[in-house]
Order: structure tokens, then C-alpha cells, then sequence
């Protein structure tokens, strides 16, 4: 068997991973991808190959993945079964960068000691991040690691694009808007010099719409401005999150309510967004489905708010030529894809019901004066391909 990379993405609960065979020139292959989730609670350990072969589910006892540590090492102990040799590389999904990183890096104790002081701009994802890079430098210590950042494709953006109207002090300590989904931004940049290298390098608007929902500016590939800001809280609505808000709802949550910090923050995480003003579900596909006159509206909310944003970043642009659709919903709904184009039609956006129907990739008519696409993101393969090219270049540091 041909030498592998292994990605990993450790969430609050849970642990994403996928393998990658490095074919001749370095090209990578998807050779399976699987998740434990449940940790600590029931832990369930599942793994498929690209085409969906099933190569293990199982329910876990509780306290053989009670925790990160736990989960890595079943995580481990299936590799060792299925696979000849251990991975060359680990390329971990890190949420955030801070100001300082704007490329993925090599982690040493000095590059993970800058990370946890990261740890307060991202509560939520980076300590499980870091966790997960501890557990695999005790169980592996020999195993070269790198982190890749969300923020890093945004870093950057005009000192206008990341700075919020407050006192210098706050940018100082760190407080500014970073933007995430980078990863994905990196793919789907990447993909549209391939399949239209012209557009590529005008403007183009790219809408990461999945669980969390964000929308990129490209100015020839590179990002000029993103619609989530400080937090992933910022920006388009998503299945819990509200996304834009004003700071006043938060300081009404916490003086006319009685709520704590903590409980606010979980209140605008997990309770809001689809989820909260339908008050049926985050999902895209039960809300497409109801005939509740509340999930209509939810529905019509979301586009009208990506409808918006686009407004905003073709400001940002002084200009559009082109959109893209990514991610779970993006990728996978013709629906709100003709939804966003019919209120965008005044940009002259118009698409095709056939190609829209297929997936694309183009979607939109050769009349349309914005040139729309549909690009299935791939996060896991532009880590894997960073983990190779920083293992490659000798495990530089930085
Ligand atoms: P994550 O951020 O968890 O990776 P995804 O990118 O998988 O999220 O996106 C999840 C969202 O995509 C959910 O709202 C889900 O309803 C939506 N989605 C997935 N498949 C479809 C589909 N066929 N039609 C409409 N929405 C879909």
C-alpha cells in the first residue's frame, strides 16, 4: 500500500477524520473518511470509503472514548487494523489563526502555545482542536503535524475589510474580523481556475452554505472580504446561528433576562438561525419539505439575507462577474439556488432550470451577465495536500 496522510477534525463531540493515498507526483486519493461521535456520551465509531462502502460502524462502551484522548486513540487503533503502515502526516482542521498565522503551519510546543492563546476568540471549536494535536503528540510523538487554519485564506483582507468602528486597543488584543471557512474558500478558488480560468480571476461572490453558512469576496482568487466577522456568529443566518445581530439584542438578552455569558452564547450557537425562527428544525431538507407556513418563511429569510450579502460584497468588489455555490446546502439544493438567482436577477443573474437541475457545474444561462457555478467543496483534500507540500519542504517550522 502507497504512503498516506491522515486528516483529522475534532469537534466538541466529535472527531472527523479521512485518509489520503499520496499517488506518483504526490497526487491524493480519498481512501476512506469516518467520524467517531458521541464522545462521551455514546460513542459511535463509523468509517466508508469515498463510495460508500462501509468499512466500520460500530457503538463504542462510553468509557473507551470518554474523551478526546479516548476517541484518538480508537480512531488509531482502526487505522492500525486496516491499514499496512501507519500514516506519514497528520494535517489537522484548526478553526483559528489569530492575527498570526496566514499559511498553515509545522506544530512544535512554541506554534501550539500561540494557538491556545487563540483558544478565547474561538471557545467553542479551538480547544478541541488543540486537544486532539496533544492526544496524537502523546500517542505519536514522532508523527510531523501541521494545522490549517480557517482564518488563514482571509488574513489578507484591507485593514478596512478587518477592523470594526471600536478603540485601538481592542484590534490590538486581537479583536477584529477574521472570517472563516477558508479551507473551503481555498478549495472552491482553486477548482474555478480549473474549470473557468478567466473568471477566476475577476470578481466572484462564493457562498459557503452547509450546517454554518458564510460568504467569501474574490478578487482573482484571493479573498477581499467574508460575511462572518470576529466569530462564525457573523453574517448570514445558519441552521442554529443568527448570523448579523444587533450587539444591542445581546445586551437586552443579558439585562432584561437575567442570562449569563455562557448562557447567551449558547443561546446564539445552538438556538437560533433556521432552527430558531422556524421552530422546526436546522435542517434545510425538513424545512424544504414542510408545508408549516413558519418554515416558508425561515426559507424565504435565508435568501433574502443571502440575497443581501451579495449586495454587500459586490460593494466590497465594486463589481460581480461571478458566483459560486458551495457546501451541503449549496451543493445540493436547485431550489434555494434559483431562489437567490430570482432575487438577484436585477445584477442580471439568470440560470438555467436544466443545468441547475444537474448540479452544474455551470448553472447559470449564456445570457446571464453574472457567470454562476455549483463547486462541491473538499476541505480534507486542500489539508492533506498542505500537510504533504510542509512535510515535503522538510517540516519547516514556519
Ligand atoms: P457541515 O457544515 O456539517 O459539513 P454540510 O455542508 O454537510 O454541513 O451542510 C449541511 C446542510 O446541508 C443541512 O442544512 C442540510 O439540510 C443541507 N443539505 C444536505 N443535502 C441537501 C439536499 N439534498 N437538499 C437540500 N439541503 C441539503
Amino acid at each position: 500500500m502507497a504512503e498516506t496522510v491522515l486528516v483529522l477534525n475534532a469537534g466538541s463531540s466529535s472527531i472527523k477524520f479521512e485518509l489520503f493515498e499520496i499517488g506518483p507526483q504526490d497526487r491524493l486519493a480519498s481512501l476512506f473518511a469516518g467520524q467517531i461521535e458521541g464522545i462521551g456520551v455514546r460513542p459511535r465509531l463509523l468509517a466508508r470509503t469515498r463510495a460508500g462502502a462501509v468499512l466500520a460502524e460500530r457503538t463504542l462502551p462510553r468509557e473507551e472514548a470518554n474523551d478526546v484522548e479516548g476517541a484518538m486513540a480508537v480512531v488509531e487503533r482502526f487505522l492500525d487494523e486496516t491499514l499496512d503502515a501507519p500514516p506519514i502526516a497528520a494535517g489537522h482542521r484548526v478553526v483559528h489563526g489569530g492575527p498570526v498565522f496566514s499559511a498553515p503551519v509545522a506544530i512544535d510546543e512554541e506554534v501550539l502555545a500561540t494557538l491556545e492563546t487563540f483558544v478565547p476568540l474561538a471557545p467553542l471549536h479551538q480547544p478541541y482542536n488543540l486537544a486532539l494535536v496533544r492526544a496524537l503528540r502523546r500517542s505519536r510523538p514522532d508523527l510531523f503535524q501541521v494545522a490549517c487554519f480557517d482564518t488563514a485564506f482571509h488574513r489578507g483582507h484591507p485593514a478596512l475589510a478587518d477592523c470594526f468602528a471600536l478603540p485601538d486597543w481592542l484590534w490590538e488584543e486581537g479583536v477584529r474580523r477574521y472570517g472563516f471557512h477558508g479551507l473551503s474558500y481555498e478549495y472552491v478558488a482553486a477548482r474555478l481556475r480549473e474549470l473557468d480560468p478567466e473568471l477566476a480571476e475577476k470578481k466572484v461572490i462564493v457562498a459557503h452554505l452547509g450546517s454554518g453558512c458564510s460568504m467569501c469576496a474574490l478578487r482573482g482568487g484571493k479573498s477581499v472580504e467574508s460575511t462572518m466577522g470576529f466569530t462564525a456568529l457573523d453574517g448570514l443566518p445558519m441552521g442554529t446561528r443568527p448570523g448579523q445581530l444587533d450587539p444591542g439584542v445581546v445586551l437586552y438578552l443579558a439585562a432584561a433576562k437575567g442570562m449569563d455569558p455562557e448562557a447567551i452564547q449558547h443561546f446564539l450557537y445552538h438556538d437560533c438561525g433556521l432552527k430558531g425562527l422556524s421552530g422546526i428544525s436546522n435542517d434545510l431538507r425538513v424545512l424544504l419539505s414542510s408545508a408549516d407556513p413558519k418554515a416558508a418563511f425561515a426559507l424565504e429569510f435565508f435568501v433574502y439575507k443571502i440575497a443581501q450579502m451579495t449586495g454587500w460584497l459586490a460593494a466590497a468588489l465594486e463589481g460581480l462577474d461571478g458566483f459560486v455555490f458551495t457546501a451541503g446546502i449549496g451543493e445540493n439544493s436547485p431550489t434555494i439556488r434559483e431562489a437567490v438567482a430570482h432575487r438577484l436577477r436585477w445584477l442580471g443573474m439568470e440560470l438555467d432550470p436544466h443545468a441547475n437541475a444537474a448540479h452544474g457545474p455551470l448553472v447559470s444561462t449564456p445570457a446571464s451577465r453574472v457567470r454562476v457555478y455549483v463547486v462541491p467543496t473538499d476541505e480534507e483534500l486542500v489539508i492533506a495536500r498542505h500537510t504533504l507540500a510542509l512535510l515535503r519542504r522538510g517540516g519547516d517550522r514556519r
